[in-house]
């Protein structure tokens, strides 16, 4: 263990202990974002060890400030014969963040979807459906936070122009952080938050259309510091516009997934909502089917809203598109799903035994270990000569 009389060994177990620090949005430690300016070590003034850590923030109204002083101390402190922490703010300059953000982008200066350079292990799920209300968010957000539990890096992308419920439904509070032209997504249950909901003033509606659509999910893309994604998953607004076609072209790896509910007039939008994927030339990997059953105090299932919608997509998408559409859950009517979506914290972690948070898991599990397909993927594939 270092002590006051090894200055080096001191600075080095200082050194170490904030390489433990992580900053909470960029989720890589500050010592590797270049955001510790200065380590000083003297006493405190009352015959003890005094650190003074000097951290320079990407920008000046970084939300967590708080956060950041909160886990250096704690780390700090913990080094043996340190008495005090002081945290001295300061902000980066122009260039540093320049560096910053080359070193996050991996070198590159130019902005590029990072989902679509051959190589990418990001899985993509585009949750899709034929009309609002089906509870798309709602698995949208479970999946999310189930996957994350699970260990998995995540993030979501709130495309739904209509709806955008994620951030409430996630829990998010803070607005992604600005470094320039990069975008910071907050992190909520682990899970990285973008949604279009965070660009527009509260109570405004939407009225983009097709060109604008497309540019803002291609800023959601390049301009937002996703870091390396295990599954990235998007919430595509309900229907057959545009979104689509504009997630086919930027993503072309996504694979839909497409959420109905038992009634047969849902599962007859859904139909055509998956079969837009035919003229993208996506997968359609699978139907869940919401709010199948409510089950009765006596343990028997109410079919408020009929039965065999999920079944039917899957079978009718099987048809169209020509590869097996399997059913990958019926996830039944659950009280504990609203209130939780209500209160920020998706049921799979609120109630994770609860029947509609088990089916939730359960296809989380699906789709984080099935093997992915090649559609839309450079198979990198180069000639040998013989
Ligand atoms: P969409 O994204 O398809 O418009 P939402 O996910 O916003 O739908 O869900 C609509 C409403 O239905 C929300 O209030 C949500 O909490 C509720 N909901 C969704 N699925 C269920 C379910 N299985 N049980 C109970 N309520 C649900």
């Amino acid at each position: 263990m270092p002590t006051v009389a090894d200055p080096t060994a001191l600075t080095d177990a200082i050194r170490a202990a904030l390489e433990t620090v992580q900053d909470p949005e960029i989720r890589r430690p500050i010592t590797e974002l270049g955001m510790v300016r200065s380590v000083d070590v003297g006493p405190d003034g009352a015959g003890g060890t005094l650190v003074t850590v000097g951290l320079d923030l990407t920008t000046q109204g970084c939300p967590l400030k708080d956060t950041l002083t909160r886990d250096i101390t704690a780390a700090v402190i913990a080094v043996e014969s340190i008495t005090s922490v002081n945290v001295e703010m300061g902000v980066m300059s122009a260039e540093q963040r320049k560096e910053l953000r080359s070193m996050l982008r991996g070198g590159v200066a130019e902005p590029e979807i990072p989902f679509s350079k051959p190589g990418s292990l990001t899985r993509i799920y585009a949750i899709a459906s034929g009309k609002g209300g089906v509870g798309k968010s709602t698995v949208t957000a479970n999946l999310a936070a189930a996957m994350a539990a699970d260990g998995l890096r995540v993030g979501v992308l709130d495309a739904d122009v209509y709806g955008f419920s994620l951030p409430r439904m996630m829990g998010v509070e803070l607005p992604p952080t600005r470094v320039d032209d990069m975008l910071l997504p907050p992190v909520a249950h682990d899970v990285k938050v973008i949604s279009i909901g965070m660009f527009v003033p509260a109570g405004q509606p939407v009225v983009w259309r097709g060109p604008m659509l497309h540019r803002a999910l291609q800023q959601f893309l390049t301009d937002v510091f996703w870091g390396d994604l295990d599954v990235l998953l998007l919430d595509l607004p309900p229907g057959t516009g545009d979104i689509a076609i504009s997630v086919g072209q930027l993503l072309p790896s996504a694979e839909i997934v497409v959420v109905t509910t038992p009634q047969v007039a849902a599962s007859e939008v859904a139909e055509r909502a998956g079969s837009v994927a035919l003229q993208t030339r996506q997968h359609v990997i699978g139907v869940i089917e919401n709010m199948s059953w409510l089950e009765q105090p006596d343990g028997s299932r109410l079919e408020l809203f009929g039965a065999g919608g999920g079944a039917t997509v899957a079978a009718s998408l099987t048809k169209t598109m020509g590869t097996e559409v399997p059913l990958l859950a019926q996830v039944p009517l659950d009280v504990n799903l609203r209130e939780a979506g209500d209160a920020g914290t998706p049921v799979v972690l609120s109630a994770p035994d609860s029947p509609a948070a088990q089916a939730l898991r359960g296809i989380a599990r699906t789709l984080a270990t099935r093997s992915r397909g090649l559609a839309g993927r450079p198979l990198g594939l180069s000639p040998v000569s013989r």
